[in-house]
């Protein structure tokens, strides 16, 4: 290999790279024009560039990362839809628990005085709700309680788990003559008023 060569093939990688000074520039250009044999390295070392790759490539590569990104995904719709699912189950179960009504018998419920006021007590489980109207009577001040009691699911089993049941007040004593359930029956009779009031 002679001197000229040796300088050329030296200068081919600065060449290619396109750093090489305007003076080795053509130098390489000039000697590769008439040496075969450095011509052919030079093409080779210039085929050997990597070209940037296509985008179908890089594609392929990106796969994994892609398959990745989908499984997230997948797992965050998951659990989102598993949480929603929850949510709706516990409003929906609390919503149908307070559509579920028990009747509950008039005798089931004590009455009884303290501190002046009419107090009802559920000897049964949970708690109780009731609707009541008054009828006043007339040239008097006190009034009849018609009452009756129902209890939802949420009072009989949810509501006992956080919350003791309490008597329930009626009325002060002394505005009450007695009390009904829906049926007539008396409940309760106020003994301290004269009897013909
Ligand atoms: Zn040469």
């Amino acid at each position: 290999m002679n001197k000229e060569c040796e300088i050329t093939r030296d200068l081919i990688p600065l060449y290619i790279d396109h750093i090489s000074s305007d003076a080795s520039k053509d130098y390489v250009e000039e000697h590769v024009a008439h040496c075969p044999e450095c011509q052919k390295i030079l093409n080779d070392m210039q085929s050997h560039i990597t070209l940037p790759i296509d985008y179908s490539e890089r594609l392929e590569e990106a796969k994994p990362i892609t398959k990745l990104k989908k499984t997230i995904n997948r797992k965050i719709i998951i659990t989102a839809t598993i949480c929603v699912l929850i949510v709706l189950t516990f409003v929906s179960s609390i919503y149908i628990s307070t559509k579920i009504t028990y009747d509950i018998p008039s005798s089931d419920v004590t009455f009884y005085e303290a501190n002046g006021k009419l107090l009802m007590k559920y000897k049964g489980h949970g708690a109780l709700l009731y609707s009541a109207y008054a009828s006043h009577i007339e040239n008097s001040p006190t009034k009849e309680w018609h009452i009756s009691f129902t209890q939802t699911f949420f009072e009989r089993y949810i509501q006992p788990l956080y919350k003791k049941d309490k008597p329930q007040v009626l009325d002060s004593t002394k505005e009450v003559k007695a009390v009904y359930d829906q049926d007539g029956h008396i409940l309760w009779q106020n003994k301290s008023l004269p009897n013909n009031e």
